[in-house]
């Protein structure tokens, strides 16, 4: 047995490891993370390193190899328990050792340190008031000065001291050596937050509130640790929990992370948290630079922080004592990462949190189908808030039949009904926001006459139109020609939508030439405030409609929109894959959820051409237990996750040919193994074309794998590695893997 060893984790280059011998008695007692004793270099100097990879098979010369010398005594520091997450990712998402360390391990930059230095009083008051004295005797003017201000604010900046005092350096130096003051440095981080200020912002919490909050602190002060699933309709007042539960839990020296996909990371978000922990809390998101990121993980690691918002990647902040892992908008995508590891926020923070001895809350309106299948198992504790802050009425719903619109003449994508609400907010002077859902646009083939939407026969998700017309199955590989007219109702109105953000804005202002219109989508968002900035035009009601993507379904409370469209809700139902009507419903319950949150109560309008998808039916109904009922039907029915499990293999080649013939070569492996008995109850399906067959010149082919149980294609995956990576075929293509895909290739 042998171990691979980093030495110095906190350098730049992570890759490189150094390989160990592992003594008899060491072989049952290491793992991955442990901090290790091993001699290095040409005099055997003794160094701590940490194990990385444990392995049969030697890299070097094996007596060559030295041996580790033994177990670290002490305590477990953050870095082992952080590697041992890599290693828990490593085997579960498939990655290299390497990849999983760079995603865990905060990278440290280059960059000069920057030092603040600090003069700080050394005295009681008593003696202080004592030297005063003495000093205003003596007229010591410069003396006098500091020490005054000393008394008066027991730490000033250096800088301060010199500049705005004028006191030299001697003088502060004669004073040091007097042991009236000292000098001290301090690392001075970048902060993220800027000039926040403290204070005010404090809510008196619902008897709701307080019963969940109650409800997940008491269990974590009696010492359990669990995954818990709140519940809370839009607007219930979740964030204000979450606050309430990690001050009660910074009371007692455990810190928290609260992960919030960085669309909803916004000021006023932040600002709730400041307000209540000040300079102990801090933040991350993509805008900032390695170096800040990093400072910002060194000053949880140095235990100068309690709380640490941000998105996916904040899982892995460095603290020592973490007690608590909060994860809101719990069921949004954008925690799945798409990179290798292509590893799940929710399913990380869980094995993080065990390993740390903390608890999970996860917390939104609209729970992930997997979730809350785990919540019914008894797996997550389910908890509630059914009632909006101050009962605020749900918006009342509205769905229209965009086929009716046709029949009727009306060929425009906005419906009567919409137009008509339009108008009238428009004469109230209330807002509107107009939401499409642009997700899965790629390409999904209907009938506009009957809504029927061309699907694969055999996967049950629907064809995506590719070049040249055909129709493509992502999951399979099925291809038929386009239809000329709907095979349903035989009308020629059948074809790919196509309607964008900046067209409906072009329809809007020919309509409602009068209105203010805003635009919120990649394009217009591209700046580095261009997010915030048309936020906060839109809260100053500088404009009376906001036309955007999914990007305007999180973030702040408008008090002034009572009227929200959805323009196409059908654009998620159908992407080509089991996700359709989960998307829809979570897309278009939280666009609802825009509607009404001030004193004015909302409407909701959704426009569709299947006003009898399920998805749409109770979206418009806000009914997420009879949602989740018909769901959890059809991926049972389809052994779709979380009924089952799912591996994606994507193989990727800038040689198309190679690309095919690795993956078939890959898939007949498995079926050769299946013909010989093994893998009992694996289902292969493909291989096709990824949903982006092609990106920068690069293929993409796909293979998937069901099978009951996730260790099984975790099997699977050691085993296609292990192949690939013993033959010659495979060196000039890329492999992937993703289990219980989220986002897919
Ligand atoms: P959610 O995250 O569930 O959508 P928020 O936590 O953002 O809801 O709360 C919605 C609004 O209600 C916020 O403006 C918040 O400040 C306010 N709020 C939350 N709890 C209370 C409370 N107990 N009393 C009064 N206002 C509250
Ligand atoms: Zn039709
Ligand atoms: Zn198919």
């Amino acid at each position: 047995m042998y171990a691979n060893v980093i030495i110095d984790i906190s350098h730049e280059k992570l890759d490189k490891t150094f390989q160990y011998k592992v003594p008899q008695e060491l072989r049952e007692k290491l793992a991955v993370g442990m901090q290790v004793e091993v001699p290095f270099g040409n005099g055997n100097r003794r160094n701590t390193g940490y194990v990385v990879e444990l392995t049969d098979e030697p890299e070097y010369d094996i007596t060559k190899l030295k041996e580790i010398v033994g177990v670290a005594e002490g305590g477990i520091p953050i870095e082992s328990q952080l590697i041992a997450l890599a290693g828990w990712m490593r085997e579960n998402y498939g990655a290299t050792m390497n990849q999983a360390l760079k995603t865990v391990l905060p990278v440290k930059q280059k960059t000069k340190v920057k030092k603040q230095r600090l003069v700080r009083l050394a005295l009681d008051r008593d003696e202080a008031e004592e030297k005063l004295a003495l000093f205003q005797k003596k007229h010591h003017m410069a003396r006098t000065r500091l020490l005054a201000s000393l008394m008066e604010q027991n730490l000033l900046p250096y800088e301060a001291v010199t500049g705005k005092l004028h006191i030299t350096a001697s003088v502060i130096r004669a004073m040091e050596e007097m042991g009236i003051l000292t000098v001290e440095e301090k690392r001075a981080y970048r902060s993220p937050l800027g000039e926040m200020k403290r204070g005010g912002g404090r809510v008196v919490l619902n008897e709701g509130q307080r019963e969940v909050a109650a409800r997940v602190w008491e269990d974590f002060s009696r010492g359990l640790r669990k995954t818990y699933l709140l519940r809370g309709v839009t607007g219930s007042g979740k964030t204000a929990v979450y606050i309430e539960i990690i001050e009660k839990l910074v009371s007692t020296g455990r810190q928290a992370i609260v992960l919030i996909p960085e669309i909803a990371l916004t000021y006023q978000t932040v600002l709730r948290f400041f307000q209540r922990f000040g300079e102990r809390v801090s933040i991350l998101n993509s805008k900032m630079s390695q170096g800040e990121r990093y400072d910002q993980f060194e000053r949880a690691r140095d235990g100068e922080l309690d709380v640490m918002i941000g998105p996916r990647s904040a899982l892995f902040t460095p603290f020592a004592r973490l007690g608590m892992i909060i994860i809101d908008e719990e069921h949004e995508t954008s925690y799945k990462s798409e990179t290798m590891p292509r590893y799940h926020a929710r399913e990380t923070a869980i094995a993080r949190a065990k390993m740390a001895g903390a608890s999970v809350l996860l917390g939104s309106a609209t729970p992930s189908i997997e979730s809350y299948y785990h919540a019914r198992n008894g797996d997550y504790i389910l908890l509630q808030l059914d009632k909006r802050i101050e009962e605020k009425p749900l918006p009342a719903c509205y769905t229209i039949d965009l086929r009716e619109e046709l029949r009727q003449g009306n060929r425009s994508i906005l419906s009567e009904k919409l137009q008509e609400l339009m108008e009238q907010r428009l004469a109230k002077h209330q807002q509107i926001m107009l939401f499409l859902n642009r997700r899965g646009l790629a390409g999904f083939v209907s009938c506009r006459a009957c809504g029927h939407v061309m699907k694969c026969p055999h996967c049950d998700v629907s064809l995506s139109q590719h070049m040249g017309g055909k129709l493509v199955c992502h999951y399979c590989g099925y291809t038929q020609s386009a239809p000329q007219t709907c095979p349903e109702c035989g009308s020629k109105y059948i074809g790919g939508f196509k309607a964008g953000t900046q067209k409906i804005e072009e329809i809007v202002k020919k309509r409602f030439p009068k209105a203010r219109a805003l635009r919120m989508d990649l394009d217009t968002t591209r700046s580095k405030d261009g997010y915030e900035k048309i936020l906060s035009a839109f809260a100053n009601q500088e404009a009376d409609i906001l036309i955007g993507t999914q990007m305007i379904v999180k973030g702040h409370d408008f008090p002034n929109v009572t009227l929200v469209g959805v323009v196409a809700a059908d654009l998620s139902l159908h992407v080509s894959d089991f996700h359709g009507a989960e998307r829809t419903f979570q897309l278009i319950t939280q666009a609802a959820g825009r509607a009404g949150r001030g004193d004015l109560p909302g409407e909701v309008v959704i426009q569709t051409y299947s006003p009898r998808h399920y998805a749409i039916e109770l979206a418009g109904r806000q009914d997420y237990e009879g949602f989740y009922e018909a769901e959890i039907a059809y991926r049972s029915f389809a052994h779709y996750p979380p009924c089952g499990h799912m591996l994606v293999m994507m193989v990727a080649s800038a040689d198309e040919m190679t690309a095919i013939l690795s993956i078939e070569l890959l898939a007949k492996k498995i079926r050769q193994a299946q013909d010989k008995g093994k893998l009992t109850g694996l289902q292969v399906i493909g291989p096709a074309e990824a949903a982006v067959a092609k990106i920068k010149d690069v293929y993409r082919r796909v293979l998937y794998f069901k099978h009951q149980e996730y260790r099984t294609l975790v099997q699977m995956k050691d085993v296609l590695e292990q192949f690939i990576s013993r033959h010659r075929e495979f060196q000039s293509v890329a492999v992937q893997f993703d289990f219980d895909p989220v986002n897919g290739f």
